[in-house]
């Protein structure tokens, strides 16, 4: 057997549309690949705690838990929990959706899935967007560009009147080199010192490097554990894109995105879940291989409930 793609895991994944076919040639198939991903280490019951090694698989997608009887189904608190439909159409999804170079519209899931109904189709791209976020993922770290926008308004801001009807969006992007390295964009309400801190708080590790320009709103950051330097616009006389260019770039980037394949038509109520989806390609742009992506969105499809981690943790969980 070949060694595994995923080194750290020590989980395959398919590289090609072929070998999807071949992994997942059933609903077992299926349930059995949930299974190892979600239990690669050992089987740990949510609800006492208990682990082991060897699980009891009892079919169906159920596991015995030997120690308080009870039965897990392998999809509970994942993304496919109590879902109506096939798995493998669940995994069909995911493979165009990360397939894709540029995402997936509702209208081309829909297509190739042969599902009944638009809303279907519409509602699971949402599941899928919202699985591309990964709860206490790691924050970014080192020098970090942060800068705020109107997004869709082509990187115009919006600090002045008529920013009171506008979707803000915050952005950070790690200066790596001359390009940008990841980056966390969130929608916040509005471009005020709290709202601000609080966007970089939760992004950004401490002891970073924040690079902003002099906005009033960013006073205080170097209080919160962060180093601040300020690019100050009117001192340099650069345009905005000099001062700050791989947040800028980011945003370019976004606008033509999500002009691309959605046509601008982005309802404000949905614009989180179109951050998600682009932040999650954009910090994986370097993955060559489109499977990675696909085992990505997979291990975070299985565990983003962060509820059965609460019952792990109260548990009697080993080391
Ligand atoms: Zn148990």
């Amino acid at each position: 057997m070949e060694e595994p793609r995923h080194p750290v895991s020590g989980i395959d994944y398919p590289g090609t549309f072929q070998e999807f076919e071949e992994f997942f040639s059933s609903e077992r198939a299926c349930l059995d690949y949930i299974a190892k991903i979600r239990w690669h280490k050992a089987f740990i019951c949510p609800s006492c705690g208990f682990n082991t090694q060897k699980p009891s698989l009892m079919g169906r997608g159920l596991f015995l838990c030997r120690e308080c009887k009870r039965q897990t189904s392998v999809t509970a608190g994942t993304l496919f929990h109590r879902t109506h439909k096939p798995l493998r159409t669940w995994f069909l999804a995911m493979w165009f959706v990360t397939s894709q170079k540029h995402g997936a519209s509702a209208l081309g899931l829909q297509r190739v899935l042969g599902l009944g109904s638009y809303n279907t189709a519409w509602t699971w791209l949402h599941k899928l967007r919202r699985a591309m976020v990964r709860p206490g993922r790691d924050q970014l770290t080192g020098a970090v560009e942060v800068d705020e926008t109107y997004v869709g308004g082509l990187g115009s801001k919006i600090r002045g009147r008529g920013a009171r009807h506008k979707t803000i969006t915050a952005i950070a992007t790690e200066v790596r080199g001359r390009g940008p390295g990841r980056i966390r964009m969130a929608i916040i309400p509005d471009v005020s010192g709290p709202s601000l801190r609080a966007f970089i708080f939760n992004n950004i590790q401490e002891r970073s490097e924040i690079r902003t320009d002099a906005w009033t709103g960013y006073r205080g950051i170097d209080t919160m554990g962060y180093k601040h330097v300020v690019k100050n616009l009117s001192e340099s006389g650069d345009p905005a894109h000099v001062v700050m260019p791989r947040v800028h770039r980011v945003v370019a980037l976004f606008d033509r995105w999500w002009l691309g394949i959605h046509q601008g038509a982005i309802r404000p109520a949905h614009l989180d879940y179109y951050l998600d989806e682009f932040t999650f390609r954009f910090n994986r742009r370097s993955s060559k291989a489109r499977g990675l992506l696909f085992y990505r969105l997979m291990q975070q499809a299985v565990d983003c409930v962060p509820v059965p981690r609460r019952a792990i943790v109260g548990g009697k969980q080993g080391a």
